[in-house]
């Protein structure tokens, strides 16, 4: 799952590539909207909301349209110049390509595309929570939202995007570790749920821009993480083995130091 420094810098670089040009070629390779045809619309802005990819267009007579795309594990957005290599990954998981004059935008594994009004983006960004890296982001409410459910463990709560949007696995199990929490904690006794919001949004502010994720400050391999991805390996702090659970569901896989973090 990424986390939404990811897609923020994903929808960046998309707008930095596309934003006020003009398609001149599109191609969508999903049969929902294997018809649907860009030429001639303009791009007038991409950004991301929570994990939601928008690249919003307008046509020539005004009408304003969102291409919505959600990169969940593997998907990705890339550019290329006119005739350089697609190099984003092999042919079969492209499933939009986006022309300009200057530059082609190629997604890979893109999920849930759809094309909708703008003025329907609700149905796909209306339940989020606010945004770690949004204008709305309100620790208050990101708060209050997470509190309204005091018996549910907080990593899966940090997870859902519906009490705040934009953590994903890595910045979950990082964030618990750095605030000495037990993933499976209750919600009701995490003593400072505003701490643990405001650090986590802290950290993913620090990757806007940053294609390369570090919690610790290392960007040695191995090095950038307290807990994630670390399993069986000793905790920075105290020498454990770190655990790792997925439950049986790998998008929830939760990294923790038993000792550092007592439930
Ligand atoms: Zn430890």
């Amino acid at each position: 799952m990424p986390e939404g420094d990811t897609v923020f810098n994903h929808a960046r670089a998309l707008h930095d590539a596309l934003a006020g040009a003009t398609i001149v070629r599109s191609q969508f390779r999903i049969p929902s909207l294997a018809t649907a045809d860009l030429v001639g619309w303009s791009v007038v802005e991409s950004t991301a909301r929570g994990k939601h990819l928008l690249l919003r267009l307008r046509d020539p007579s005004g009408t304003e349209a969102t291409l919505h795309s959600h990169l969940r594990m593997d998907g990705s957005w890339r550019t290329f110049r006119p005739g350089e290599r697609w190099s984003g990954g092999p042919g079969h998981t492209i499933r939009i390509v986006l022309e300009t004059p200057t530059v082609t935008a190629v997604g890979y594994h893109l999920h849930d595309i759809a094309l909708i009004p703008t003025a329907e983006e609700h149905r796909f960004t209306g339940h989020l929570g606010p945004d770690l890296l949004g204008p709305d982001w309100d620790p208050p409410t990101a708060v209050a939202n997470l509190a309204a459910q005091p018996e549910r463990g907080i990593a899966d709560a940090l997870l859902d995007q519906r009490n705040l949007a934009g953590i994903g696995n890595m910045y979950k199990s990082e964030v618990l570790f750095l605030r000495g929490i037990g993933p499976w904690r209750p919600v009701g006794d995490v003593p400072d749920l505003l701490g643990v919001v405001t650090r986590a949004q802290r950290m993913m502010a620090a990757h806007r821009g940053r294609w390369t994720q570090s919690t610790t400050g290392s960007l040695r391999r191995g090095e950038e993480f307290y807990v994630y991805g670390r399993a069986g390996r000793p905790c920075r702090r105290c020498g454990t083995a770190i655990r790792r659970s997925d439950e049986g569901d790998y998008e929830r896989v939760t990294f923790w130091c038993p000792s550092c973090q007592p439930e």
